[in-house]
């Protein structure tokens, strides 16, 4: 089986690509420069089933049309996560949307043979912010984040990625009603994402959702943060999430709440200092106490219909964490 890989070079597709080589399927990547490939193959420099196609910007016409050639099933995991907006349609919203949008539009048009489509969404397509805490809620795959163009469009970048996710996904499970494809869509919507990094990353490249690990082991924070955004899950059943939703008939035109649980910052900070000793006095330890009740989460579907078994908590900030100890040496 062919599997076309969007946005290869980033943290989650890095452990979706290694699971699809295990697995023995053939892996064109899409990847926006020559050197990320590189880097890449350098991780794999025996597997000749291994091939790259340089997409640039997600965000232009047609960009996937000669990637979906001859390929029979995609996993689209390109768009931008990050909070560095100075234009909101530009920098989040276009690739986000326009990106989705070419991928189908290619598939249908150049790939009629491709009978799947799984697609990173993500918690933020789901969580209502204008409820907040509202503790009386469980979030599951029958929520829909109720955010509009013009909340998107304003200053705050966090509603813009949240925005662009959820439109992002609505374009998808609209496409499929109006335009009829041959293939059906799954969609992985996960919370914050934790855990080992093996894309091509240095301190100052760390992804967004593990910087926020990053941010507590490297001295920069001197108080627990307070929560944010409550919920998270391990990087490893993620991508074994996207390539389960491939194999899994169950999984076909579903979404999937990828969630391990909820958190705490000040749980975490405990997880540091008693895995990690030699980080005393880098982790803060004041603050982030909190005896709010807040919303539920539910992961009864996705272990349900795709069998996953949660990473704990603690398995997978240790095996982030080891990964940063070197860079704090
Ligand atoms: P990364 O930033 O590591 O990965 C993002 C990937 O998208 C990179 O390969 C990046 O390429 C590519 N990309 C972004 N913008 C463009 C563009 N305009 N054109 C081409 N490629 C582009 O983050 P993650 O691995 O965390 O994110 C992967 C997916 O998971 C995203 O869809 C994100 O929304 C989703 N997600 C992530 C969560 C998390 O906590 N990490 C939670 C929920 C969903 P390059 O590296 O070259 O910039």
């Amino acid at each position: 089986t062919i599997a076309l890989l969007t946005g290869a070079s980033g943290f989650i597709a890095g452990h979706v690509l290694k699971i699809l080589l295990e697995k023995g399927y053939t892996v064109k990547a899409t990847v926006r420069s020559q050197s990320k490939a590189d880097y890449l193959k350098s991780l794999y420099p025996a597997d000749s089933k291994l091939s790259f196609v340089i997409v640039e910007d997600i965000a232009i016409p047609n960009a996937f049309d000669e990637a979906v050639k001859d390929v029979d099933v995609i996993v689209h995991t390109a768009s931008p996560f990050h909070f560095k907006v100075t234009d909101p349609v530009k920098d989040l919203l276009d690739p986000a949307i326009k990106g989705t949008t070419s991928i189908l539009q290619a598939a249908k048009k150049f790939a009629p043979q491709v009978k799947r489509v799984v697609i990173t969404s993500s918690f933020a397509a789901i969580i209502d912010a204008s409820k907040g805490d509202w503790p009386e809620h469980s979030y599951s795959e029958t929520d829909w984040n109720p955010v509009t163009w013009e909340d998107a469009i304003g200053t705050n970048p966090s509603t813009t990625y949240r925005a662009s996710k959820t439109f992002a996904e609505k374009t998808a499970w609209d496409f499929l009603e109006k335009e009829r494809p041959n293939f059906t869509i799954t969609t992985i919507n996960p919370p914050l994402v934790w855990g080992p990094m093996i894309h091509d990353v240095t301190p100052e490249t760390v992804n967004t959702s593990n910087a926020n690990i990053w941010s507590l082991v490297n001295g920069s924070q001197t108080t627990v943060p307070a929560t944010p955004a409550l919920a998270w899950v391990d990087v490893r059943n993620v991508a074994e999430a996207h390539v389960l939703a491939l194999e899994t008939p169950k999984a076909e035109n579903q979404r999937y709440f990828l969630v391990a649980g909820k958190f705490s910052y000040k749980g975490i900070c405990d997880i540091l200092l008693k895995n990690f000793p030699e980080l005393s006095g880098k982790v803060p330890t004041e603050g982030g106490i909190s005896t709010k009740k807040v919303f539920d989460v539910d992961n009864s579907k996705s272990k349900k219909d795709l069998g996953i078994e949660y990473i704990s908590l603690e398995q997978s900030i240790v095996d982030l964490t080891k990964q940063f100890i070197d860079w704090v040496k």
